[in-house]
């Protein structure tokens, strides 16, 4: 419908500009106009097509008085893109302003070319050329309403290029809701035709979707509501095997009753993303373990939830390792063997604690290391403790050129919430355990110390 209107006025301003044209007898009328950039955009010409914009600059053409009809070309500064436009140099110009939107500069320009111009067959032939400044009104009118169809071209012309354009799949459902607006990207992932397409087919379609993710039962959850509630919004993650997607929907005014905007955003790249950089921010660089911060923030979570717990699930305890005289190794075999000591003490240490799920070790400093050890007593401690000691003592480390012996020493301390006497906070267990490790050191290394 807006097409046909905008199709039909385009032609108004077009048979008005030939009308202007045929009547001046001129070779060539255009209908522009100018923007406060000092453009001037064509809207209308005869003949067609209509040129670019051009710049108005030096023209000035709305300072000449054009009442005496057409003026010679040559003591004007008629844009050149316009004068050069045709076969023949062009000879005169009239220029009749109508001025639109507050810009002087808008209106027609008719050009007559030199070497027999087209012969006007009108009887008013003598007259007319200094009467199309009649037509003034009329064309003001004309490229006023050309002017909004332009507009609204343009604002239809950016939202498709913005409906298309963004990463996003959009589903606009319109008041009446039988009738959908999807998206190319929304099409290919819901597998329904892009364009206006049939919202209940849209709507078994997402559902579908939603129902193949791995959090189908909160995200049911999370959508209950929007049967009833028209103003219903909610951002949620789709988690589905493939990809997740990061869904918005809102309410929207459609045919003046509720509508709704649905936006997908593949969030899959992003997550893992995050998830990259979690685990780098996480992980410590030469042995892969957890690092400091992360032992921290795992650590302090489990102190929490002891406390609140009872029985295995109040209890917690925790290992300090320190690798006994590494700086010795350091300066007998290099600094290099002494990283491969620590890469390889790693998975040796992880091997022996994978017997309980929730343990963690983490390299908290130099040649220091820790371990948590969720629900286990003051006497599991000593055991994984006396396992671990023993284990590295056993075997030299052997990823390097020659095997390097090391042993280790341990301090540990355990919580348990029922036991009032238990060190109260992270703190007090590290500071605990610190202390039985610098026992364990100075009672001669290679032993572990938990009480
Ligand atoms: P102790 O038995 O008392 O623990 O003696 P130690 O030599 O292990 O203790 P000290 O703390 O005096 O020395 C630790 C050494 O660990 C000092 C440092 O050069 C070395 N070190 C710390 N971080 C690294 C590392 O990333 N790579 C290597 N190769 N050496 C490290
Ligand atoms: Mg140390
Ligand atoms: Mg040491």
């Amino acid at each position: 419908m807006a097409m046909q209107n905008a199709e039909r006025e385009v032609t108004g301003l077009g048979a008005l500009t030939s009308f202007a044209r045929m009547a001046a007898g001129a070779d060539f009328a255009l209908a522009f106009q100018a923007g406060a950039d000092g453009l001037a955009v064509p809207l209308a010409s005869d003949p067609g097509p209509l040129p670019q914009p051009f710049a108005l600059g030096r023209a000035r053409l709305e300072t000449i008085d054009w009442s005496d009809g057409p003026r010679d070309v040559s003591g004007l500064a008629v844009p050149s893109a316009i004068l050069l436009a045709f076969d023949r140099p062009a000879q005169q110009v009239l220029f009749v302003a109508c001025p639109f939107a507050e810009e002087q500069r808008s209106g027609v320009l008719l050009v007559w070319l030199a070497n027999g111009a087209r012969v006007c067959e009108c009887p008013f032939r003598e007259t007319i050329g200094s009467s199309v400044h009649l037509l003034q009104a009329a064309f003001g009118q004309m490229m006023a309403s050309q002017h909004d169809i332009l507009d609204r071209k343009l604002a239809s012309d950016r939202f498709h290029d913005l409906f298309e354009t963004v990463p996003t799949g959009i589903v606009v459902l319109d008041g009446d809701t039988t009738t959908a607006l999807v998206n190319q990207r929304a099409a290919a992932l819901l597998d329904v035709p892009a364009g206006e397409t049939d919202a209940s087919q849209v709507g078994a379609q997402m559902r579908g979707l939603r129902d193949r993710c791995h959090n189908h039962d909160s995200l049911a959850a999370v959508y209950a509501p929007l049967q009833q509630d028209l103003g219903y919004s909610s951002t949620t993650v789709w988690a589905g095997p493939d990809q997740h997607i990061e869904v918005d929907t809102h309410p929207i005014l459609g045919h003046g009753r509720n509508g709704r905007i649905w936006l997908f955003h593949d969030v899959t790249a992003r997550e893992r993303l995050e998830e990259e950089l979690r685990h780098k921010a996480d992980t410590d660089v030469l042995t892969g373990l957890a690092n400091r911060r992360r032992f921290f923030d795992v650590a302090n979570a489990a102190v929490q939830r002891a406390y609140a717990g009872k029985g295995a699930d109040g209890r917690l305890a925790l290992l300090l390792l320190d690798i006994d005289h590494f700086k010795s190794i350091n300066d007998q075999h290099g600094h290099a063997a002494g990283d491969a000591v620590l890469r390889d003490l790693a998975p040796r240490c992880q091997a022996i604690l994978r017997m309980r799920s929730r343990d963690m070790i983490a390299r908290i400093g130099g040649e220091e290391f820790a371990v948590l050890l969720p629900g286990a007593s003051a006497e599991e401690a000593k055991t994984v403790a006396e396992r671990l000691r023993a284990a590295i003592s056993a075997e030299p480390t052997t990823s390097g050129e020659t095997p390097i012996s090391i042993t280790i020493s341990l301090g540990g301390a355990a919580f348990q919430a029922e036991d009032q006497a238990s060190p109260r906070s992270l703190e007090a267990l590290l500071k605990l355990a610190d202390d039985r490790l610098y026992r364990a050191k100075r009672d001669g290394r290679d032993r572990a110390v938990l009480d």
